[in-house]
């Protein structure tokens, strides 16, 4: 008798033949894969039966997912990239430039997966008074319409307390812009030095595939220490730039969805169609100007995105 008795764990990584799986204490156990096993990624609740011997073991099934992040792929179409995520963290700031387009396009994509998420702008150090409350202003925005906001500076330490109060007893990923800070945010919220901070940012592993060159980047599940759990890979913080069908993007802006059924025609575009009541909404005041014009805006890139075969910008 090889293996123990079976108990649940945790994946918090996935590389080739093998995942590393947590026990309840938190210890990790590299294990093999049972080959009815078709997919399993980082995030995913596993029952497994440790090795007699050695921190090993086998991976005998697979948990329900709560939730699946997926990116393009060229032969399966998507592939899952990591399971059972409960936030996504949408980082944004002044520098290098406030980007109420990539916001919208990162909160259309949880919409759609039906994951909520977190606007956490950063570099607060940066705003003096005045563009302290422009910022403020643009965040409002999102305030009206039920969105969390989170102003913090990783460098000045400023509201680090609300983001970690936030991530406490779930699983969030952060996503955003490149520049924005999400590695300073989480190097900084992980307590790690500048070593480790190499491993987050490569996070390359051999694919155990044995051809030595060979190696992909895998998504891994840190613990931050005062509570609350992160994945992160390269992938996974530009999750949200990926393909989206128009009546994704429709219903992804939450406010739009109250005005939908009062539109006159079955197939309005909400463009300059004759009795759009999205439209009208705008006029009114009661939609904000901005997250309509991103919404024609999105529809226009994924359009393009969609005669290039899917894939990201
Ligand atoms: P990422 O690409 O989103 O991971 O962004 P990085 O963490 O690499 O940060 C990009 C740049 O912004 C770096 O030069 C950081 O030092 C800087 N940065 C990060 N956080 C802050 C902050 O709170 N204030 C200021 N002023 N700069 C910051
Ligand atoms: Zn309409």
């Amino acid at each position: 008798n090889l293996f123990g008795e079976a108990a649940d764990g945790v994946v918090v990584s996935r590389f080739g033949m093998h995942a590393d799986v947590e026990d309840s204490a938190g210890v990790a156990h590299r294990c093999n894969i049972r080959r009815t096993i078709r997919s399993l990624v980082t995030g995913d609740r596993v029952l497994w039966r440790p090795a007699t011997s050695g921190n090993k073991g086998i991976v005998e099934a697979v948990h329900e997912r709560t939730s699946v992040l997926t990116r393009p792929d060229f032969y399966d179409g998507v592939k899952p990239m990591a399971a059972n995520i409960d936030q996504i963290i949408v980082v944004s700031a002044i520098l290098p430039e406030l980007s109420l387009n990539i916001i919208d396009r990162y909160l259309v994509a949880s919409e759609t997966l039906d994951i909520e998420p977190l606007l956490v702008l950063n570099k607060t150090d940066l705003l003096d008074d005045k563009a302290r409350a422009f910022v403020d202003k643009q965040m409002d925005i999102y305030r009206n319409i039920s969105y969390r906001v989170v102003m913090v500076s990783s460098r000045a330490k400023n509201g680090m307390d609300d983001l970690k109060a936030a991530l406490t007893d779930r699983i969030s990923i952060f996503a955003g812009q490149s520049g924005v800070g999400k590695s300073s945010l989480l190097n900084a919220l992980l307590g790690f030095d500048k070593e480790e901070q190499v491993a987050i940012l490569t996070n390359e592993v051999s694919d155990g595939s044995g051809l030595g060159q060979h190696t992909t980047t895998a998504s891994r599940l840190y613990h931050f220490p005062d509570g609350g759990d992160v994945i992160d890979s390269p992938g996974v913080r530009e999750f949200g730039l990926w393909h989206l069908e128009p009546e994704q993007i429709t219903r992804g802006f939450v406010e739009f969805r109250a005005f939908l059924g009062d539109c006159k025609f079955r197939d309005c575009k909400h463009g300059s169609d004759p009795g759009c009541a999205i439209r009208e909404a705008v006029e009114q005041g009661k939609i904000n100007r901005s997250r309509f014009d991103n919404y024609h805006r999105i529809l226009e890139s994924m359009a393009q995105v969609k005669t290039r075969k899917n894939f990201p910008d």
